[in-house]
């Protein structure tokens, strides 16, 4: 049977690249996207090949549609038709009211996580619905339906919207063979939290959370690699939360 080739955008740091690392251990062969941190992107490859997989790293801007038609392209080059996306690259922004914000912020957050993720789906069913079939996995947020005011409600806004992607692209491609289903993190330990101006924010929400703690991005890869596998060949159109109970 041939080995499954699947695209993680933002596969560099954090939930990505454990995502890759977890495929790699699965069988899958991988092809990495990333857009600034090369360093990273490549001490993930080695940790991918090292499981016994191909691995491909390219440089792409996901709010970019020729960045973006560029991966795929490469990709299928290099490793074969892609069989499984995940669309995983995401930015928040600075924390704060959306009083405060800066116009070009918004403009970036709804551009990578949602523009972004339009992209990549729609080059996915492109190439997918003539290959026969694959699966697609969208990073959502717990901020889609928590709202998250006061942090970043224009962040929440675009996860909320991912999961009605998933919802409606499910339906639109379910007659092709294409799963499509999101997975909703909750506080996860990553360098985003560090990104958007508070390092210490995994640890101080911890009381809040159900199980006592943030969760590790190896967590949120087992979700990832479940929707996958052909152990979740039933499940499209689904939001799987994966957040510790909040
Ligand atoms: P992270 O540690 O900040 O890593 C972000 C990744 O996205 C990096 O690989 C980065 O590449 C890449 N990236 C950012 N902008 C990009 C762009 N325009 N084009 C291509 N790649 C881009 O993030 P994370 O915490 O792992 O989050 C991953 C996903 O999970 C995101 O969609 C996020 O919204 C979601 N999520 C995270 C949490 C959490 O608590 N961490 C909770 C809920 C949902 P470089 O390395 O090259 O910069």
């Amino acid at each position: 049977m041939r080995r499954p080739v699947t695209l993680v955008t933002g596969g560099s740091r954090g939930i990505g690249a454990a995502t890759c690392v977890r495929l790699a251990a699965d069988g899958h062969d991988l092809v990495l996207g990333y857009v600034r941190d090369r360093a990273a992107a490549e001490a993930t490859a080695e940790a991918v090949r090292a499981a016994g997989a191909r691995c491909l790293t390219v440089r792409a801007d996901t709010s970019v549609e020729a960045d973006v038609e560029r991966l795929f392209d490469r990709a299928a080059e290099g490793v074969g038709p892609v069989t499984g996306l995940v669309n995983n690259a995401g930015v928040t922004g600075p924390l704060g009211p959306l009083a405060g914000a800066r116009t070009e912020d918004l403009r970036r957050v709804v551009e990578v996580n949602l523009l972004g993720y339009l992209l990549c789906c729609r080059r996915a069913a492109r190439d997918m619905t003539a290959t026969g079939g694959g699966a697609i996995v969208n990073l959502s947020s717990a901020a889609a339906t928590l709202g998250s005011p006061g942090d970043y409600v224009h962040y929440a806004a675009t996860k909320a919207a991912t999961d009605a992607l998933t919802v409606g692209l499910a339906k639109e491609l379910g007659p092709s063979g294409i799963r499509v289903n999101a997975v909703a993190p909750g506080i996860i330990e990553t360098d985003m939290h560090a990104a958007m101006g508070d390092p210490d924010r995994p640890a101080r929400a911890a009381a809040s959370i159900p199980l006592g703690r943030p969760g590790a991005p190896g967590e949120i890869a087992a979700a990832v690699a479940w929707l996958l596998s052909p152990d979740a060949s039933y499940t499209t159109g689904t939001v799987l939360r994966v957040s510790g109970g909040r």
